[in-house]
């Protein structure tokens, strides 16, 4: 029974369609070449060599040798005043403190895609609660704001707490040094594209840490910043750091050692 079998299986393999494939098999065919590690290295273009920035003493680095400074500690040069003309906060002992009665001050040039490094301090002395406790903000462009808030041991509505992508995205976890301390700012901003109808075609993107940890992930900015009502599209393809003269009444809050990498 079993032979008969094998037999009758042996018939239909050697019908025309089955003899056809049975050749095709048995043909030989070039191998792809056989890997080698080389063949998968590459050694041009070579990055550009970018010399780390050295420790202070104060506990923070000086701006790698390809960043622009846009404050050194010594004047407001790179900066002007949001509503026109020069920018007037206070610089002193190497560090710059908010001028809450001039209002906003934004850097004169502006930029597209970049890395950013801020550092900023709460006072020792800060009062208040919630919002009215060492409110400022950085502006990406001018119009998406990373929230700088005192958050030590101080609630407030979670998207509107430090490094929350303000009244959109909170940040993934608190990691605020106290009142007195300095706080260190990482982020790396994807300028948005737009469509030609001005609507996004890839919205504004951006990465946070706040003194090492990682705030916000590659986050989606759904638009501009707004205290009342829903982000806005705004076709811009380049825009100013904007640093928040916040009117709380509590202390006004420093900053220091502020840098930007503009990226393709
Ligand atoms: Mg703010």
């Amino acid at each position: 029974m079993k032979k008969s079998i094998v037999k009758a299986a042996w018939v239909l393999c050697a019908c025309g369609a089955c003899v056809a494939a049975n050749a095709q098999q048995q043909k030989t065919y070039p191998q792809p070449e056989r890997m080698r590690p080389g063949m998968t290295e590459y050694w041009t273009p070579q990055p550009l060599v970018v010399t780390p920035g050295h420790d202070t003493g104060v506990g923070s680095l000086t701006a790698p040798s390809d960043a622009i400074v846009l404050f050194d500690g010594k004047d407001l040069s790179k900066w002007e005043s949001a509503k026109g003309g020069p920018a007037d906060w206070e610089v002193h002992n190497g560090v710059l403190t908010v001028n809450k009665k001039s209002g906003d001050i934004q850097t004169k040039e502006k930029f597209k895609n970049f890395q950013l490094h801020v550092e900023w301090m709460v006072p020792k002395d800060i009062t208040g609660t919630s919002q009215a406790r060492g409110n400022s903000g950085v502006y990406l462009q001018g119009l998406y704001e990373v929230q700088v808030l005192d958050c030590y041991h101080n609630e407030t509505y979670v998207n509107g707490q430090t490094g929350a992508i303000y009244k959109q995205t909170p940040p993934l976890v608190n990691a605020m040094r106290k009142p007195g301390e300095w706080n260190v700012y990482d982020i790396v901003f994807t300028a948005p594209v737009f469509k030609t109808n001005g609507t996004y075609l890839y919205p504004p993107r951006v990465t946070v840490f706040q003194n090492g940890i990682l705030l916000q992930n590659n986050t989606a900015i759904w638009g501009t910043t707004e205290y009342i009502g829903l982000p806005r599209v705004v076709k811009q393809e380049t825009g100013p750091i904007l640093l928040q003269a916040h009117g709380d009444p509590s202390a006004s809050i420093s900053f220091r050692n502020i840098w930007i990498r503009p990226l393709p």
